[in-house]
C-alpha cells in the first residue's frame, strides 16, 4: 500500500498535480465498485475531456458511467496551464492551405464559440474554478514575422473573427514588449483546470453519473446493439455507447499516424507583487518554435510554459525539467522584464499534436458505437468542449455540422 502511494505521488509530480490539485474543490469522491450495471454510455477517462463529455451527456438525459485507471483529474489535465484559447496552434492562413479555406474558417470560428460556451457553462453550473474571459496576445516570432502576422489578422477578420493587428510601437507602448508585431484578440479565457474538471464531474454526478476508479480498460468490442469493454481485472462492462477520453494514453485501436505524443514543460511562480497591470487579464503566446506562453492566476502567480520537444519520453527526465524551467523563466524575463525568482512549482508532461493542429473527435475506425476524443495541442481544453458537443450530438443521433472537420485521419 505504501509503495502504491509513493508511486502515485511521483506520477502526480511529473504531471504537475501538486500545483493545481492542492487548490480546494479539485478532487472528486469516487466509488471503488459499481452499484448498478446498466448505463447508456461509458466514458473512459476522468480528465477535462471525460468531464465535459459526461456533463453534456447527463444534461441530455443519458445515464453515464465514468471510469479511470487513476483517481479523477490526475492525468494530463492538472498539468495544463489552462489558457483557454480560441486561437488554434496552426495559424488560420496556414490551416487554410492545409485543409481548405472553408473548413479552416469553420474550425477557427467553432473554436471561438467553444470558449464562449465553456465560459457560459461554468457560469450556469456556478463552478468555482477561476474562469475568467481574457484577451489573447499572439506575438511575432521566428515562425511568423510582422508581415505574416498582418496577413493572419486579415484572414481572421475575413473569417468573422475579431483580430487587432498591433505594430511594434503600439505593442511596446501598451505592453512594454519588444516584438515586430502582435495580434490582440478577445474571446479567450483562463481557469483552474483541476477545479473546472472536478466541478463538471460533480455536475454530472448530481445528475446520476457514477465514477469508478481505479479501473483500467484494456480492450473493447462492439455487440449487435451495444459495446463491451474489458477491464484489467477481468470484468466486462456493457453499455449502448463508449467514449474514450484517455488523453495521451490510448488503446492500439485508436492509433493513427497523424497523431504524435510529444513533451512539454511548465512552471508557476510564487504570487508576485507589482506585475504589469495588463498581465493580470491577458494570455500571451508567440509564433516561435519552441514557443513561450504565459498568463497569471488570481493570486498573482505567473504560469508559463513551452519549450516543447518532439520526443514522447523526454518529459520524464528530471535534469531536463530543471533546465527547461530555467529557459522558460529566462525567456519570460527577457520579454517582459518580470523576474519570477525561484518558481513555486515546475513540471513536465506528455502533450500531443496532430499534423493540422485539429483534434480527432470521431468514431474509432471500425466501430459504430465507440468514440474517441483525442489529439489536443495548446488549446486542448477548447477542443475538449467541441469534442463533448460533437459526441453528445452523435449519440443523440443528430450529427454536428462541423463533425467532418475533426474526423479520424
Ligand atoms: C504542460 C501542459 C500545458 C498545457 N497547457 C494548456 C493550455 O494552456 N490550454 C489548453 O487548452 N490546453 C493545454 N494543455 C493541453 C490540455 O491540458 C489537454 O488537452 C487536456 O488536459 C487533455 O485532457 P483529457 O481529459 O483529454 O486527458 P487527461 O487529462 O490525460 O485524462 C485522461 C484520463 O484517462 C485515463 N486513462 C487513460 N487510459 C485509460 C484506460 N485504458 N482505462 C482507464 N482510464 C484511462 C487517465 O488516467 C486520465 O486520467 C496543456 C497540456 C500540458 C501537458
Amino acid at each position: 500500500m505504501a509503495k502504491q502511494k509513493a508511486k502515485t505521488r511521483k506520477d502526480d509530480l511529473r504531471t504537475g498535480a501538486p500545483f493545481w490539485v492542492r487548490t480546494p474543490h479539485s478532487t472528486v469522491a469516487v466509488q471503488a465498485t459499481l452499484t448498478r450495471d446498466r448505463f447508456d454510455v461509458i466514458v473512459v477517462g476522468a480528465g477535462i475531456s471525460g468531464a465535459l463529455v459526461a456533463e453534456a451527456l447527463t444534461r441530455a438525459g443519458k445515464s453515464v458511467l465514468i471510469l479511470d485507471r487513476r483517481p479523477p483529474v490526475r492525468g494530463s489535465t492538472p498539468a495544463s496551464t489552462a489558457m483557454i484559447q480560441h486561437e488554434i496552434d496552426v495559424p488560420l492562413t496556414r490551416l487554410r492551405k492545409q485543409i481548405g479555406a472553408e473548413p479552416a474558417d469553420r474550425a477557427w470560428r467553432r473554436s471561438v464559440r467553444a470558449v464562449a460556451d465553456l465560459v457560459d457553462l461554468a457560469a450556469k453550473l456556478k463552478l468555482d474554478c477561476q474562469m475568467a474571459p481574457k484577451p489573447a496576445l499572439y506575438l511575432a516570432g521566428d515562425e511568423m514575422g510582422a508581415r505574416a502576422l498582418a496577413a493572419e489578422a486579415q484572414a481572421r477578420e475575413d473569417a468573422g473573427i475579431r483580430a487587432e493587428y498591433l505594430k511594434r510601437a503600439e505593442l511596446r507602448e501598451r505592453y512594454g514588449m519588444d516584438r515586430t508585431a502582435a495580434i490582440r484578440s478577445e474571446a479567450s479565457a483562463s481557469a483552474n483546470p483541476a477545479q473546472l474538471t472536478a466541478g463538471l464531474l460533480r455536475a454530472a454526478m448530481a445528475r446520476g453519473a457514477q465514477i469508478v476508479s481505479p479501473v483500467e480498460i484494456t480492450d473493447m468490442a462492439e455487440l449487435p446493439c451495444g459495446v463491451a469493454l474489458a477491464t484489467r481485472r477481468g470484468e466486462v462492462l456493457v453499455a449502448q455507447h463508449a467514449v474514450f477520453c484517455t488523453g495521451y494514453e490510448y488503446l492500439p485501436q485508436m492509433n493513427t499516424p497523424s497523431h504524435h505524443v510529444t513533451s512539454t514543460w511548465a512552471l508557476a511562480s510564487e504570487p508576485l507583487p507589482g506585475l504589469p497591470e495588463w498581465m493580470g487579464d491577458t494570455i500571451v503566446w508567440e509564433a516561435s518554435d519552441p514557443y513561450l506562453y504565459f498568463r497569471t492566476d488570481d493570486a498573482g502567480r505567473v504560469i508559463a510554459g513551452g519549450e516543447d520537444e518532439e520526443a514522447a519520453d523526454t518529459n520524464a527526465d528530471p535534469k531536463k525539467l530543471k533546465a527547461k524551467a530555467k529557459v522558460i523563466a529566462r525567456k519570460l524575463r527577457a520579454l517582459t522584464g518580470v523576474d519570477i525568482g525561484k518558481p513555486a512549482c515546475i513540471w513536465s508532461a506528455p502533450f500531443s499534436v496532430t499534423d493540422d493542429g485539429l483534434p480527432i473527435i470521431d468514431r474509432v475506425p471500425g466501430f459504430e458505437r465507440i468514440f474517441a476524443v483525442m489529439g489536443f495541442g495548446g488549446n486542448g481544453i477548447t477542443f475538449s468542449v467541441i469534442g463533448a458537443q460533437i459526441i453528445a450530438a452523435a449519440i443523440a443521433g443528430k450529427p454536428d455540422p462541423d463533425a467532418e472537420i475533426f474526423r479520424y485521419r
